[in-house]
């Protein structure tokens, strides 16, 4: 049986994402050597027989499977066909092929947003499947539900000890700005930001337009947070039932607007654009199941707001840049 040694071999499946890249430069902070990752060019993810012989001639012996098409509520709602069909496509062929030649363990990564729409809160891990989804992005949960099924049928039919995390809402450095495709948090950064710039230039008040009515709260996780948890669950869970990984906190988004307001620019207005979907009501994760286990997280959100600011405005390499702009996890 292999060990999480610092020699194993550990592909980063999604390497260029915001926690797949974050994955990589934890594991390269800790001293992994033996690190695997492959770009889209190399290997499409959604074709069995590439990945079969990925597998086959590079032998991981642990993966971490992050990768996917990822976005938020826009994306979500406007491009469900390439979110369901990539991500089941990806998570199956993956799977399949660890399975078929001996991986030691795998870590698959799903999203809260495969809970049902009206679940009590927090949202315990049992809630899974007990009513119907959002529908802004139910074909993405559909196929995040598929993933943790796979780990689980793998498990129980072959043995095989893989794995499933369900994050909170993500954030941190890599992540993508683009409006049109992006989650709320870098979306508000970079509307705050834009908005001080424009004011400057043109002397009128800055003002931000917020999607919804503010109303709907969201839990918000550091990305090296989620990083530092994927490890230690590879290290330390050996269970069949999935795993939330958040921070147990949430706010509502108006409150996150005037918080990142605050650091990014305090003299804006903010406006709400009630044409816009709000999407879930609440998805705050209870994340009892992994403080038993011995994890908490350690970044708070002002301070990774901040960093997460201090990033976006930090000059950046043409290739940082256009990760940044993917859709991939
Ligand atoms: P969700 O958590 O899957 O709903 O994904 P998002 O992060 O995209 O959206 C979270 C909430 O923030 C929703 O209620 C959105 O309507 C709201 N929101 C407010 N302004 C924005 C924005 O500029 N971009 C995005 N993506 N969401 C926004």
């Amino acid at each position: 049986m292999s060990k999480l040694t610092s020699s194993a071999r550990i592909f980063v499946a999604g390497h260029r994402g915001l926690v797949g890249s974050a994955i990589v430069r934890r594991l390269e902070a800790d001293g992994y050597t033996n690190l695997l990752t492959a770009g889209r060019a190399e290997l499409d993810l959604r074709d069995q027989a590439a990945v079969d012989r990925w597998f086959e001639a590079q032998r991981p012996e642990f993966v971490f499977l992050v990768a996917g098409t990822v976005g938020g509520i826009m994306a979500n709602s406007t491009r469900p066909a390439e979110f369901i069909y990539d991500n089941m496509m990806i998570h199956a062929t993956v799977v399949h092929a660890a399975h078929r030649t001996g991986v030691e363990r795998l870590l698959y990564l799903g999203s809260s947003c495969i809970y049902p729409r009206q679940c009590p809160q927090p949202i315990r891990e049992e809630y899974l499947l007990t009513g119907p989804l959002e529908p802004t992005n139910e074909a993405y949960a559909i196929a995040k539900i598929a993933g943790i099924k796979l780990c689980q049928a793998y498990r129980r039919q072959y043995g095989c000890d893989f794995i499933s995390a369900m994050p909170t809402n993500l954030y941190g450095p890599h992540d993508n700005f683009d409006l049109t495709s992006s989650h709320v948090l870098p979306a508000l950064i970079r509307k705050f930001h834009d908005a001080s710039q424009l004011a400057a230039q043109t002397g009128e008040p800055a003002q931000v337009t917020v999607w919804g009515t503010g109303s709907p709260c969201r839990e918000f996780l550091h990305v090296e947070d989620l990083a530092d948890a994927c490890l230690f669950l590879m290290r330390h869970y050996h269970g069949d039932e999935h795993i939330n990984v958040g921070t147990g906190e949430d706010l509502s988004i108006r409150e996150l607007a005037e918080l990142i307001r605050s650091i990014v620019a305090p003299e804006a207005r903010i406006l709400f654009d009630r044409d816009k979907p709000d999407g879930m009501p609440r998805k705050l994760l209870d994340v009892s199941r992994l403080h038993e286990l011995g994890w908490r997280h350690s970044i708070d959100l002002e301070r990774g707001i901040r960093e997460t600011y201090q990033w976006f405005v930090d000059p950046r390499t043409p290739e940082e840049v256009r990760a940044a702009s993917s859709f991939s996890v």
